[in-house]
């Protein structure tokens, strides 16, 4: 079971939304952990535990982590005693099947629950992510945002740049259609029960920030 706790925040966005972004600054305001699955399937890996090595070879083959192995993960962090007043999540749940899954194991004792999405439009998002050019060195750029000095080349090593596969227009499409396919309901079912604070998210990081920390206070966080 999991535990029960005071408040739980859960951040949603699509990809190039900035959630993970805020979701780390509303972490260190309000001093919540914020739980993401993906780090933690990382550090499973790193790790080289049990789990870690099962999971290495079915994302080797282009996998998802099966959910056993992401309830897995989720319980045994949420054991820790950091997260005795709450927690973030970041990447959970990804689905109704996750989604009923927290419900079901929230509903003993007192807990506050507040869904927060960072909403872009799809016309952004294929803005920002297309727009994204990276180079081997590990330098990223944006076209629109933060440009090379030379178009096309890095402006560290003067390697040429180049889209990464994740940020083509077919990918991005693709990407979009899950997103909304998983996470419409998800959010209906928050938006249902009063928990939604929707936020616009096509402005600066610093507003979007503001907007989150005044809606949470509204709601006594
Ligand atoms: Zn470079």
């Amino acid at each position: 079971m999991l535990k029960i706790n005071k408040t739980i925040l859960i951040f949603f966005g699509p990809p190039g939304s900035g959630k993970g972004t805020q979701a780390e600054m509303i972490s260190k305001k309000f001093k919540l952990p914020t739980i993401s699955t993906g780090e933690l399937l990382r550090q499973e890996i790193k790790d080289r535990t049990k789990t870690g090595k099962e999971v290495e070879k079915i994302i080797s083959k282009g996998k998802y982590a099966p959910e056993r192995i992401i309830k897995e993960i989720i319980l045994k962090r949420i054991k820790n005693k950091d997260v005795k007043a709450g927690y973030i999540l970041d990447g959970y749940p990804r689905n109704k099947k996750q989604l009923n899954y927290l419900i079901k194991n929230l509903k003993q004792g007192e807990v506050n629950v507040l869904a927060i999405l960072v909403d872009v439009s799809d016309k952004e998002v294929r803005s920002r992510l297309g727009g994204r050019r990276v180079c081997g060195c590990g330098a990223t750029y944006h076209i629109k945002f933060n440009p090379p000095k030379k178009k096309g080349i890095c402006d560290l090593c003067d390697s040429k740049l180049y889209i990464r596969d994740d940020d083509k227009p077919s990918v991005i499409a693709s990407r979009l259609k899950i997103y909304h396919k998983e996470v419409a309901p998800i959010l209906d079912y928050w938006n249902k029960n009063d928990k939604l604070i929707k936020i616009n998210g096509e402005q600066s990081i610093e507003k979007v920030q503001k907007d989150i920390i005044k809606e949470l206070k509204k709601h006594k966080i």
